[in-house]
């Protein structure tokens, strides 16, 4: 990373997330461009960001992330900042106080039922919708044969609805259907959380990989460096002025912005929604605490999952404690220092966005990337295949301009 105080940059990019380190080091490498990146955070990765505790057992800071795709762009991408650790993640639910997989599985239905039952309703399942389905649980409750309504209804009641309505503060009906879709019920064996064909953690972690995407002459990275401190956004003017050193000048390069859209505007349209998460960092002083990285909690404490992070390495740490972390949600409050998490999506929120995003638009030198800037629950992979498609845009309006005798604008 470039630690120059030089004056021009061709691109300024807001956050050191998955979205704006893709971009800058795509900026960097390929249009040979001067880049400055800036978190208001501490770190870089955004809430991907993992470190070592005090026993060498890696943690995510920001809650689990598992990265699994099936896009093969994005996993070739990625292979050049880490090598991987094969891993596959594997999630255990408490109902009824026995600890069954999920996704609902023919295992997780003959740990829930007696077995002479469990097996019509494994006969009617496979009859119905075939082996290997996955079937989203608001189809299934759509289905009025008795035994498969029986067995819609016991996964609805005793894995969703209240994992859900902690989660989201409403019942499953009331958020999007492909939210629960993300969790089906599974017609085969298969007791992996995610079934892409690329499932892998970074072998030295999310951390380093960045590091390594940041880590280019051409980019410069500033932290704990709040947006404002830097740009100031005229909208009226439609125009961008760069602060340094108590002085303004117009910039006229480009602004990658990843954080939240309605912060561009100080939400003067309303704050878009979004669901938060309390995290509670815990040393257990034992080797290991649960038989999967993760347990959900659907209908018991405050918390909807637990997980230890021992899970996820290879090899095994040496320390004799483990850590687990408890998810806590929570409405979306900047005041309390909350992070935003998860988009809520309502009809109203949609329109703010719609309105937010075709001013930000209109300004022709700025790009809104990524979960916060787009509005999307993303997943990683998402994130890096939205990140590369809107390089491969940028730059093809770039060749082409450039095609047309226009130069690039330095800043
Ligand atoms: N979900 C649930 N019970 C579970 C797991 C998931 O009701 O045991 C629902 C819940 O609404 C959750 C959604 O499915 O928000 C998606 O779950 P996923 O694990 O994909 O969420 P993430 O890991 O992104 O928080």
């Amino acid at each position: 990373m470039r630690s120059s105080d030089a004056a021009s940059y061709d691109a300024i990019v807001i956050g050191a997330g998955i979205s704006g380190a893709v971009m800058a080091e795509r900026m960097a490498s390929q249009l040979n461009w001067r880049v400055l990146v800036i978190d208001q955070r501490s770190h870089i990765g955004g809430n991907c960001f993992d470190e070592l505790d005090a026993d060498g057992i890696r943690i995510h800071r920001y809650g689990p992330h598992l990265f699994h795709t099936d896009r093969e762009d994005v996993w070739q991408y990625l292979s050049h900042f880490t090598r991987w650790q094969p891993y596959e993640h594997r999630v255990l639910s408490s109902i009824d106080g026995e600890l069954v997989p999920i996704p609902f599985n023919l295992t997780s239905i003959e740990r829930c039922f007696p077995e002479e039952k469990a097996q019509r309703m494994i006969s009617a399942l496979i009859a119905r919708f075939g082996e290997e389905a996955r079937v989203p649980i608001l189809e299934l409750r759509k289905e009025a044969e008795p035994l498969l309504a029986e067995l819609a209804d016991f996964i609805y009641q005793k894995a969703f609805v209240n994992y859900t309505s902690k989660q989201w503060g409403v019942a499953p009906e009331a958020i999007s259907p492909a939210v629960t879709a993300r969790v089906p019920v599974v017609v085969s064996r298969d007791d992996r959380y995610f079934t892409d064909p690329w499932q892998a953690l970074p072998a030295d972690g999310y951390t380093a990989m960045f590091a390594a995407m940041l880590n280019h002459p051409a980019i410069e990275v500033r932290l704990s460096t709040p947006m404002s401190e830097m740009l100031r956004f005229d909208w009226e003017s439609q125009r961008i002025y760069r602060r340094e050193g108590g002085e303004e000048s117009l910039f006229t390069g480009k602004v990658i912005y990843t954080g939240m859209i309605d912060q561009l505007f100080a939400a003067d349209r309303g704050a878009l929604r979004y669901r938060s998460l309390r995290f509670s960092f815990e040393r257990k002083d034992q080797p290991w605490w649960q038989p999967a990285t993760t347990v959900n909690y659907p209908n018991d404490h405050d918390y909807t999952r637990i997980t230890e992070f021992r899970h996820l390495m290879q090899p095994e740490p040496a320390a004799a404690a483990t850590t687990v972390v408890y998810e806590f949600p929570k409405e979306f409050d900047p005041a309390a220092g909350d992070e935003p998490y998860y988009p809520v999506f309502t009809e109203e929120g949609q329109h703010r966005f719609d309105d937010y995003a075709a001013r930000a638009k209109a300004m022709s030198q700025l790009h809104c990337l990524g979960r916060l800037a787009q509005y999307k629950y993303f997943d990683m992979d998402d994130a890096v295949a939205n990140a590369l498609e809107a390089f491969t845009a940028l730059e093809a309006a770039i060749r082409s301009k450039s095609a047309g005798g226009e130069s690039v604008p330095h800043g």
